[in-house]
Order: structure tokens, then C-alpha cells, then sequence
């Protein structure tokens, strides 16, 4: 099915090679900087895979390089803050974020700021708010899930008003995203499996979005088919490449196709999980998976029968009813496996949100953005439903 009209816009250089963020001195060059804020966390400076990116940073001739690693998994604006100023000192010319989705969406906001000028971020926050582009920004995802590196989105949260701010800007794509699966390796079975189960999320969400088109539709069809076949070998295996190389491309195309056609009520209910219980992304989305999909389920049905070729599924003989009821049941057996290798859990309450918060989680998610571009109206009562289903 072809829309009436959509586009499709991508200004950030993807480049993709097992050790590449050690070196990637050609692209550096091309970009002329010489003075570098790098942005990344404690737990993975801890890793020791941070240095040798800063050695190929100097290899590469970068006179000046400022770390700051203090982002925390939900980052806040004072943390923005306090990366912005330390880039101030040595007059950064450029962010280098390495790092899941948190550091690459504290880099966003940081960059903004660095550019820009200002205090705080929070006079930025919203939709197309920038006017003119910002410094470059390479970004190194080291987690395979949120796809961040080839998006124009940030979520900061502001710890005065307990709100999560969005910075949504064409301006915020970054300019060069470096994929190293060799990064992925360290990663745990758990956060292996909660973050591709979310870049499995954006994959479908954004097949069935309003604003789904025939790119982000090619797109979220290569991811899903790499995180069925692989998915249980990262988790299972850390040490395996190909399944890391695999997982890495499969969250980089999700991430594309998600920021182009948009996601659904998944997120709309996992962000507010994640506002209230404090559930982590990834987490939340693989639990509310399934139930967002029958949410969906009579508006989306046909649209679900078409990823069954992607999931392995041989719906040939199948009415699309059918057949889309065996993919839900896919991304369900999906769970099952992950929750029997690593533990990940599948259900609200194993994940720790209170049970009386579900009304409340219910309320938020009517008012999240992502409920916009759901294919159906998102109700209250009919999500507090399905939360208590996935409780
Ligand atoms: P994260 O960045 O919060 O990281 C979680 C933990 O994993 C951290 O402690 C980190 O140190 C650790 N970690 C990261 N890489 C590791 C590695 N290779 N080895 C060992 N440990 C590692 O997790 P995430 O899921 O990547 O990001 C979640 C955040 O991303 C949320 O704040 C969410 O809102 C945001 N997000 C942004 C976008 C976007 O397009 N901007 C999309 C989805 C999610």
C-alpha cells in the first residue's frame, strides 16, 4: 500500500565494521575537528572500551578531548548542563557519544546548548524548535536497541517538574553514526535482550504507524527478519559477532524506519511505564509488545499478516486474521525464549510497577505523542485493560 504522500530525509553518514570506532580517522578528517567533548557513562568507561576510542581520536589528530561520563540511564537536564560546560572549556567543536540511548540523547541535548548557547535545555524542548544546524555529532551506540544514532529525537527528563521533555528536530540527527558490533560484545544477556526486543518494537510499531511508507515499511521488514534469527543467539552467545553485527544493523534500520513513520500505543503505554514505575525502555516495550498488537489487533490485522514471512512464519495457507494471530503468538514465543535463557521478564509485575499504579500509567499514556500515529484511537479504559493483561 502506497501513502498519498510521505518523505524521507536521512542527513547522517552510517558506517558499519567489527573494530571500526577504534579508527575511523578518514571521517574524522573530513569533518576538520580538532577540540572534542566526548559523552559517555561510568559502567561503561568501566569496560575499558572507552579508551581505545580516545586513542584513535588522538591517532586521528583531535588536538583537545574532554570526557564526561556521568550520564545516568534516565538522564536529566542538569546533566546536560554540567556535559555542555565541560565542552565550553576546551571550546569543543564537536561531540563524540558513546553509549546506549541515554548518552546519545544527553549528547543531542548537549549539543544543543554547546551550539546554541544557553542555560538550560528546557527552553529548546518540543517539536522543530531550532532554526539553524548544530555542531557535528558522531554517535557510537554501544547498546543494540534504540537506534538513537540515526534519529532526531532526545527525551531528557526534568528532575524539577518530574516531566520528560522531548526535543523532536531535524537538526538533532547526528552526523555520522559509527556501528561497531565489537562494542555490543560486553553487554549482558538481559540488557542484550530488552534492548533488541525494543529495536523489535520500533520495527513493527512503525510498520503498522499512520505514517508508516513503502522506505520505513522496507526498513522495519530487514530488522525484524535479523532480530527473529538472532535475537536468541546475542543473548545466549555475547561472544558471537555475527549475532551482535546482526542485531546492531537490525537496530540501526529499526531506528530509521521508527523515526519516519513514527511508533504507537506500545510506546505510548512504555513510556508512561517507564515515567511512573521507572521500568527501563527496552523492558517495558518487550512486555507491552504483544498486548499493543491486540490493541491494534482489528485496525492492524492485515498489516500484521504481512511481517509473518519476516518472523519465519509460513501464513501461505492462512487467512490474514490468521495469520496475524500467529505472529502475535511469534513475538510472544519470543518473550518465552528470552525469559528462559536470561530471565527477561514478561509480565508488569515481575518488572516492579505497583499494580495501583496501572490507572495512572493508563492516563499518561492517552496523552503520550506516540498515541497520535497509533492506527486506532488510544481509549483509556481499553489500556488499562490490557496493562492489567500484562500484569
Ligand atoms: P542505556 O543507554 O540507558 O544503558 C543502560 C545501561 O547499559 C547503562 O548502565 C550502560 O552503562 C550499560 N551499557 C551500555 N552499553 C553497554 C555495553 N556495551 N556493555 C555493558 N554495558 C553497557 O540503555 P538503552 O536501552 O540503550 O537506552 C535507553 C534510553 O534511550 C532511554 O532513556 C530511552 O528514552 C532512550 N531512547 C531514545 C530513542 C531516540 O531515538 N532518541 C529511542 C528509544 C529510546
Amino acid at each position: 500500500m502506497i501513502p498519498d504522500f510521505f518523505q524521507f530525509h536521512l542527513p547522517t553518514k552510517i558506517l558499519f565494521q567489527a573494530g571500526i570506532s577504534k579508527d575511523f580517522s578518514n571521517e574524522l578528517q573530513s569533518l576538520g575537528l580538532s577540540r572534542l567533548l566526548v559523552i559517555t557513562d561510568k559502567p561503561l568507561r568501566n569496560t575499558g572500551l572507552i579508551e581505545p576510542i580516545l586513542l584513535g581520536l588522538k591517532n586521528a589528530g583531535v588536538e583537545s578531548v574532554v570526557v564526561f561520563d556521568d550520564v545516568p540511564p534516565n538522564s536529566e537536564v542538569r546533566v546536560v548542563k554540567k556535559a555542555c560546560e565541560l565542552g565550553k572549556s576546551i571550546d569543543a567543536q564537536g561531540i563524540v557519544a558513546i553509549g546506549g540511548g541515554s548518552v546519545m540523547d544527553t549528547a543531542k541535548a548537549a549539543n544543543i546548548l554547546l551550539t546554541h548557547g544557553g542555560d538550560l535545555v528546557n527552553d529548546y524542548s518540543g517539536a522543530q524548535t531550532l532554526t539553524t544546524s548544530l555542531n557535528p555529532l558522531i554517535a557510537i551506540p554501544t547498546t543494540s536497541g534504540t537506534g538513537s544514532e540515526v534519529t532526531k529525537v532526545a527525551v531528557i527528563l526534568d528532575e524539577e517538574r518530574g516531566v520528560k521533555l522531548s526535543f523532536l528536530d531535524r537538526f538533532l540527527y547526528p552526523t555520522m553514526a559509527i556501528l561497531d558490533p565489537e562494542l555490543t560484545l560486553s553487554m549482558p544477556p538481559k540488557l542484550t535482550a530488552m534492548t533488541g526486543m525494543d529495536a523489535l518494537t520500533h520495527a513493527i510499531e512503525a510498520y503498522t504507524s499512520l505514517e508508516f511508507n513503502p522506505f520505513s515499511d522496507a526498513l522495519s521488514l530487514r530488522a525484524i527478519s535479523l532480530i527473529r534469527k538472532f535475537i536468541s543467539k546475542a543473548v545466549a552467545e555475547g561472544g558471537n559477532l555475527e549475532a551482535r553485527s546482526a542485531m546492531m544493523v537490525a537496530s540501526n534500520l529499526a531506528g530509521i524506519a521508527f523515526d519516519h513513520a513514527m511508533v504507537g500505543v506500545v510506546h505510548s503505554m512504555s513510556h508512561a511505564t517507564g515515567a511512573i514505575a521507572h521500568v527501563p525502555h527496552g523492558l517495558a516495550n518487550s512486555i507491552l509488545l504483544p498486548w499493543g498488537m491486540e490493541y491494534n489487533f482489528d485496525a492492524s490485522h492485515a498489516r500484521y499478516a504481512e511481517l509473518a514471512p519476516s518472523l519465519g512464519i509460513d501464513s501461505s495457507k492462512m487467512s490474514a486474521e490468521g495469520a496475524a494471530r500467529e505472529v502475535i503468538e511469534t513475538v510472544r514465543q519470543m518473550r518465552t525464549e528470552l525469559k528462559k535463557i536470561c530471565g527477561l521478564a514478561d509480565n508488569l509485575r515481575e518488572a516492579g510497577v505497583k499494580e495501583e499504579d496501572l490507572p495512572r500509567i493508563a492516563a499518561l499514556a492517552v496523552e503520550d505523542g506516540s498515541s497520535f500515529y497509533n492506527p486506532r484511537e488510544v481509549v483509556e479504559e481499553e489500556v488499562l485493560e490490557k496493562l492489567k493483561k500484562a500484569y
